[in-house]
């Protein structure tokens, strides 16, 4: 099938979940009442989602991972299994919602923004392998860093980075096979990074952090300052 066709299904199917939603507007996951946005989640619900620590995510992703190439880190909310950050999740990654990673993207920019550290020149999401793009017809680590991008105002680039292979889900797999299952996994795309640039680096799901070093470890190589990581959920493990 051609991109474009791709493009044209992906529509169709877009146009058919928006309908869903006009039709059956979504209610709030937590508390069953009307949610304000186009995610299942009202102000209230959204506003006291658990927050990872200060500092949480990065001191992990140092714990868990051997030089890990990656400078700081910010999750948005606390993913636990069976939570709310995870049904949101399952609809983005396998309901064709692309438009929840864009509204938690936009929510996440503005913590960033409001943290003080919003000083990138460059916004690269993980990429997708092309045939999983191609099942899912969206990259839902793009569509959280098009929503970011939204609020930061900074350049985003999609095809800084590959992905060389396709790799099994990290989902159930051991510290070492998670390390090992993602390891060159990344290569760099058409457009090659600006030596010197201070990447921000978008994932959906930080779990170990070992996906998102892989992919900060070819930045640096080819030249990036720094990297610093964000996603909309973190994951305790
Ligand atoms: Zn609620």
């Amino acid at each position: 099938m051609t991109q474009n066709l791709d493009g044209f299904c992906y529509a169709v199917r877009s146009v058919v979940s928006d309908a869903v939603d006009l039709v059956y507007p979504p209610r709030c996951i937590v508390c069953k009442g009307m949610a304000s946005q186009r995610v299942p989640l009202c102000m209230s619900c959204c506003q006291s989602l658990d927050r990872p620590l200060v500092d949480e995510v990065i001191r992990h992703i140092a714990a868990k991972n051997p030089e890990p190439a990656v400078d700081a880190a910010f999750a948005l909310w606390i993913f636990e299994k069976n939570g709310p950050v995870q049904q949101i999740h399952r609809e983005l990654k396998y309901g064709n919602r692309p438009y929840y990673g864009e509204i938690m993207g936009r929510i996440a920019g503005r913590e960033i923004r409001e943290s003080g550290g919003a000083q990138f020149d460059l916004i690269v999401p993980i990429p997708l392998h092309r045939s999983r793009f191609h099942d899912r017809g969206y990259n839902q680590s793009e569509t959280i860093a098009l929503g970011i991008q939204s609020i930061l105002e900074m350049p985003l680039d999609a095809s800084a980075l590959i992905r060389t292979r396709r790799t099994r889900s990290q989902t159930g797999l051991s510290m070492s096979s998670r390390l090992e299952n993602v390891e060159n996994a990344f290569g760099v795309g058409r457009n090659p990074v600006p030596v010197g640039a201070n990447v921000l680096l978008v994932d959906d799901i930080i779990t170990t952090g070992s996906t998102v070093c892989s992919a900060a470890r070819v930045l640096k190589e080819s030249g990036v300052r720094s990297v610093t990581v964000a996603g909309v959920g973190f994951a305790r493990v």
